[in-house]
């Protein structure tokens, strides 16, 4: 075949192809201009999927006649300026979306310039233009797509059932939605109930307000309100995240309820998505994700926008300023939040009893809203230390704490019950702490903050400990023994399949030898040997932890416990155990109070 000069309408088509996958990414470019076209409410009704309609109606700018004919074709925008390529503020700068629509589907633009006397109507029907009407509107721009891909049936073929595109539908408005928390949306999609999200002030209340109401009550009860500002990597431009992320204790299978923008578009990208990876790192459990929605706003010259058809993916000029200045937001806030577990903790505990007994006008429990006194930190370290001792009995005097005391965020010990768990009085309630799980993660954060500054303090056995292991656990871990002895564990080979131990992290007190070598062998063969230890130190440290911790069980004095809850304040991220479990529960007396029906 020779070659021929495709025609303008087989390129929109194809070019189509690429920008309009399915009804959702109508609805996206639709919804985008009506954004970029400064709208204050913007209503969406679909029906059928969004194949056989999709409406999109603003109270934005509006087109003059002119700018209307010109709207639908093909590389005509009024957002690109020819000089600047890379100065983009708007979501659109291609000039493709209303052209593509108008090649694949029957369009009709009904649009009016603000200001203008009259609206105008334009017609586009798989590809043809018809001729420009006069129209009544009100204001803005109404624009109604009939009959998606009836020009091109084969991508008709791909479309998934009516509910799947619904959804999709649904996701797009809403991660637009939480981008834009000033816009009033309106969605019908012909089930259930329209989904509705008020204008919102434009602050950070607004935002919250807005992702509460797209991510759920939990996550705005948890979530810590995120901000950072940084350099945007050419030197002087600033860049700046800004957003909400939950506790750590608030998390999920999968990342579908994570959100990241880029200059107020939704985007998929990996510099992003591995910066909340390694912020979160080893507070919430392997293969679960964090609930959050952040957005970046870079100046526009430092991220190019043009590299992929639907946008969904953007490139940084300097992708590592933009993970440090995430991984530093998200750290500072998370640190902050110090021993602060998720509020989820209490609500299910108050929760149980209110389904048996409560009437059904109770509601909500208010989240734990500490503000952590400073500095006592380091003073109330020595009686900790005891707890490595062998264990004492329960002294008397439970009941004398002090006024003082109780003004500590985790409160004054009452009571250890049934060895694990410490009973404490705060000033407006009390609090469950699992012993364990604090205890492991105060060891945990010692061992990192140790290890970072690398000294770590062994401690000599007076006799080795001999352990037997297999001969390949045995084999594997004398291989690491240079680096064990850089954590503070000092093995040597000891005869075929055995091990002796010399020094133990002086951190773990009177640990578990036994059960810790054991461990690590297993980990380290089952791993292979290809990664340092040093690189999986958060897991070796955390097995450590685990061994080096007050196990459940254990009779603790008043002064240990009290010792344990004033360094659980003292701790970052104390909140969670290693494990991402909460290491306590608090209860407002109010709402104890409730559950007898005193209030
Ligand atoms: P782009 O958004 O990339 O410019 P589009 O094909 O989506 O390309 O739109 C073409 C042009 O039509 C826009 O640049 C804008 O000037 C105008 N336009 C589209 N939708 C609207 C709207 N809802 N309100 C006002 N103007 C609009
Ligand atoms: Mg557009």
């Amino acid at each position: 075949m020779p070659i021929r000069q495709l025609s303008a309408e087989t390129i929109n088509r194809i070019a189509a192809g690429e920008v309009i996958e399915r009804p959702a990414s109508v609805v996206k470019e639709l919804v985008e201009n009506a954004i970029d076209a400064d709208a204050l409410d913007i209503e969406i009704v679909v029906a059928g999927g969004g194949l056989s309609l999709i409406r999109v109606a603003d109270d934005g700018s509006g087109m003059s006649p002119p700018d209307l004919l010109l709207s639908v074709e093909r590389h005509a925008t009024s957002k690109l300026s020819e000089e600047d390529l890379f100065d983009i503020r708007s979501l659109g700068f291609r000039g493709e979306a209303l052209a593509s629509v108008g090649s694949i589907a029957h369009l009709e633009i009904t649009s009016k310039l603000r200001g203008a006397a009259a609206g105008y109507s334009l017609s586009v029907v798989r590809g043809a233009k018809q001729d420009m009407k006069p129209a009544a509107i009100n204001g803005g721009t109404a624009i109604c797509v009939r009959d998606l891909f009836s020009a091109t049936p084969a991508r008709l073929k791909f479309m998934k059932s009516e509910r799947a595109e619904v959804m999709a539908i649904t996701d797009t408005v809403r991660r637009l939605a939480m981008a834009h928390p000033r816009i009033g949306f309106m969605l019908q999609t012909g089930e259930k109930k329209p989904l509705h999200f008020a204008r919102e002030a434009d602050s950070a209340a607004g935002l919250l307000s807005r992702l509460g109401a797209i991510m759920g009550r939990a996550f705005m009860d948890d979530a810590l309100e995120i901000s950072g500002l940084g350099d945007g990597g050419s030197g002087r431009r600033p860049m700046r995240v800004f957003g909400y992320a939950g506790l750590p204790t608030l998390h999920r299978p999968d990342a579908s309820l994570q959100f990241l923008f880029v200059n107020g578009r939704p985007v998929r990208d990996r510099v992003l998505i591995g910066a909340v990876k390694a912020a979160y790192g080893d507070l919430i459990p392997r293969g679960r994700s964090p609930l959050l929605a952040l957005f970046v706003d870079v100046e526009p010259g430092d991220v190019d926008v043009n590299v992929h058809p639907t946008k969904a993916e953007v490139r940084f000029r300097d992708g590592g300023a933009v993970r440090a200045l995430l991984v530093g937001a998200l750290r500072q806030a998370l640190a902050a939040a110090g021993h602060r577990a998720s509020a989820l903790g209490g609500t299910l505990t108050i929760e149980t009893f209110e389904a048996n007994v409560l009437p059904q006008t109770w509601s909500g429990v208010p989240r734990p809203n500490f503000n952590m006194p400073k500095g006592f930190g380091e003073a109330m370290q020595a009686p900790f230390d005891s707890l490595d001792a062998p264990s004492a009995q329960m002294s008397a005097g439970a009941n004398t704490a002090t006024d003082g005391d109780l003004n500590f965020p985790l409160g004054a010990v009452r009571a250890q019950v049934h060895e694990n768990y410490i009973v404490a009085q705060t000033r407006d309630g009390l609090v469950i702490v699992d012993q364990h799980a604090a205890h492991e993660r105060i060891v945990y954060e010692k061992l990192k903050t140790a290890l970072a500054s690398g000294r770590v303090a062994t401690q000599g056995l007076l006799i080795p400990a001999i352990i037997s292991l297999d001969a390949d656990d045995a084999q594997s871990l004398i291989a690491k023994a240079d680096e064990l002895a850089e954590l503070g564990l000092v093995i040597e080979g000891f005869g075929d399949g055995a091990v002796a131990v010399r020094e133990t992290p002086a951190l773990l007190g009177d640990t578990d030898i036994d059960g810790l070598v054991r461990d690590l062998a297993a980990e380290i063969t089952r791993e292979g040997s290809a990664r340092a230890l040093k690189d999986r130190l958060e897991a070796v440290a955390s097995r450590m932890a685990c061994h080096g911790s007050v196990r459940s069980g254990r009779r603790l004095t008043v002064n240990e416990m009290n010792a344990l809850l004033r360094a659980m304040e003292a701790t970052p991220y104390s909140g969670q155990c290693n494990h991402g479990r909460p290491t306590y529960v608090a209860l407002k007396l109010a709402d104890i109070e409730r559950l007898f029906g005193r209030r």
